[in-house]
């Protein structure tokens, strides 16, 4: 139980030195805690020591802790593949989309989004490292899925997540992320209010915000090495 708080206060100290470094406020990055695989208590471990936005992959996983923990007041974050059969459950139980990389997926979650709530935040995934296997918009259909997703009533398109290849080069990995900080601002030379550049894990959270992130998706450093799910 110590540890979680030990490392959240870790890689808070890391969000602060990364920020002094790029001339940046701590408070202008939101940090998710990206939890996936891991246990309900261990999550109230970390809202005990302050964390409350939490990021999951796997909806029915998530979906049974976002009930074991309704007694707390949490943000949960959808980061993973969205499938259309699990959109009506996605739209339902979660605050945050982050992996939107098709319109029909984004028209669902729309029209799924239960009535009463308020709309659906959601960030369009870019593939920004080019590889086949990577999920995520192409730069180049990036405008055209934005001005349609930004239409649809129940959904707030907030701006912008990537993945880039792993690398143990910051530069290259800080390249990438610029990159996709500079599809943000064309997208927002085009009119649309995005607030949000989602970028940056364990290995290279110093990286995305040297680049702009406004925020990060940390599990290992918080929850430790996840087993294969
Ligand atoms: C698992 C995951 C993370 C967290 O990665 P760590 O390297 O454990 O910090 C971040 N973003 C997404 C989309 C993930 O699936």
């Amino acid at each position: 139980m110590d540890t979680i708080a030990d490392n959240l206060q870790g890689v808070k100290s890391r969000i602060r030195g990364a920020c002094e470094r790029a001339g940046r406020e701590p408070r202008d990055i939101v940090l998710v805690a990206v939890s996936k695989t891991f246990p309900a208590d261990d999550l109230r471990a970390a809202r005990a020591a302050g964390q409350r936005v939490f990021g999951e992959s796997y909806v029915q996983e998530a979906i049974g802790k976002i009930a074991a923990l309704a007694d707390l007041d949490l943000e949960w974050h959808f980061i993973g593949p969205v499938q259309s059969n699990k959109t009506r459950e996605i739209a339902a139980h979660f605050d945050w989309v982050q992996s939107i990389e098709r319109l029909k997926i984004a028209e669902r979650l729309s029209a799924q989004r239960p009535a009463g709530r308020r709309p659906l935040d959601v960030l369009l995934q870019v593939n920004i490292s080019g590889e086949a296997t990577k999920s995520g918009v192409a730069p180049a259909d990036l405008v055209p899925l934005a001005r349609a997703v930004a239409r649809l009533p129940n959904l707030r398109l907030r701006g912008l997540m990537a993945i880039p290849e792993p690398t143990e080069d910051m530069a290259l990995a800080q390249a990438r992320f610029e990159s996709v900080r500079r599809l943000k601002e064309s997208l927002c030379a085009e009119g649309l209010a995005l607030d949000t550049l989602s970028m940056g894990m364990t290995g290279d959270l110093e990286a995305a915000i040297a680049a702009g992130a406004t925020m990060v998706r940390v599990g290992t450093a918080i929850f430790g090495e996840r087993r294969k799910h």
